[in-house]
């Protein structure tokens, strides 16, 4: 990597539990969510500029790098608000696959705002990011809060819940990109089976009950993903399959994967089996933080 001040890792999240709740005169979904950091993550290089322009490198061909990029536009939120901060030129380094329910987007944008205030000692508090972060998308706010949470409204009033620790989980991924508008136009509230309590899970995770969270996770979006993309479907059974798999759920609006697994050893012996059945196929552990700064 060429010369760079400030190394961030922005590490992807899962959706242990979601479900829509009720829909809003302004069109947007209320869900209620848990979410969980992972250790997957993108690298995003930051170096001060003596202007004020902001640029965006990343070699992933379904990343734009201009003013679309997250990680620009986070940026330039910054830039908008505190008059004397100078550019910034960002590279990408992506780890996360691309639209695949992982929060890779608003994981980037979340790393240029802690990224920043860091570089360029801004001083804002934790809360104070997450209040730019909303503004760029319904998940950065968590992304920067980072571990365990439980989330509502659009996933950007969040309660802290106890990280889980020394937990793995297996990512598949048919290299499908699913955008999440559509899986949301798609949705049928009406049609929503049987309804689920998200305080089973929350008790599970004060409690430290893996096994019994493993059984109860569950996620409301994967009734239009599974019918429209039967290879999320088999997916699904693979990974159920799979010696060690503990709990199977599509994570956020997919098409990513993820079995909860009973040991590390067991979820990396079983990415390298999968290794030529799926895009993308990795284990990796959970993460007690969203954003770290190197
Ligand atoms: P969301 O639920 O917000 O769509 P996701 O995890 O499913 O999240 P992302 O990986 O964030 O999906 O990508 C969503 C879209 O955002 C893609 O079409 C991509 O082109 C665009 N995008 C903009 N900036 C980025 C970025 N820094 N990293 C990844 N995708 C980005």
């Amino acid at each position: 990597m060429a010369d760079f001040d400030l190394r961030v890792q922005a590490h992807a999240k899962i959706n242990l539990y979601l479900d829509v709740v009720g829909k809003r005169l302004d069109g947007y979904h209320e869900i209620e969510t848990i979410f969980h950091s992972i250790g997957l993550h993108d690298d995003l290089y930051l170096r001060k500029r003596a202007d004020r322009q902001i640029t965006v490198h990343c070699e992933h061909p379904h990343v734009p790098c201009d003013p679309r990029n997250l990680a620009y536009r986070a940026a330039k939120l910054l830039l908008e608000n505190i008059p004397d901060l100078s550019g910034v030129d960002i590279t990408i380094l992506k780890r996360i696959p691309v639209a695949a329910g992982l929060g890779g987007g608003s994981a980037d944008a979340a790393a240029v705002l802690c990224g920043l205030n860091t570089l360029f000692n801004l001083e804002l508090a934790q809360g104070e990011l997450m209040q730019f972060g909303v503004q760029l998308g319904a998940d950065v706010p968590f992304c920067i809060l980072g571990g365990a949470a439980l989330g509502r409204g659009v996933g950007e009033i969040l309660t802290p819940l106890p990280p889980l620790h020394d937990a793995w989980v297996l990512l598949a991924n048919p290299g499908l990109e699913i955008s999440t508008a559509w899986v949301y136009q798609h949705l049928n509230l009406s049609l929503t089976p049987l309804k689920k309590n998200v305080t089973i899970l929350t008790r599970c995770l004060r409690n430290g009950e893996f096994s019994s969270l493993a059984r109860h996770l569950y996620n409301g979006l994967e009734v239009p993903v599974l019918s429209k993309y039967p290879v999320v479907k088999e997916i699904k059974a693979k990974l159920h399959n799979c010696p060690g798999s503990c709990g199977v759920l599509m994570s956020g609006s997919g098409a990513t994967v993820f079995a909860f697994m009973q040991s590390q050893a067991e979820a990396n012996l079983a990415a390298a089996n999968f290794e030529n059945d799926f895009a993308f196929c990795t284990a990796t552990p959970m993460s007690s933080v969203g954003v770290r700064i190197s």
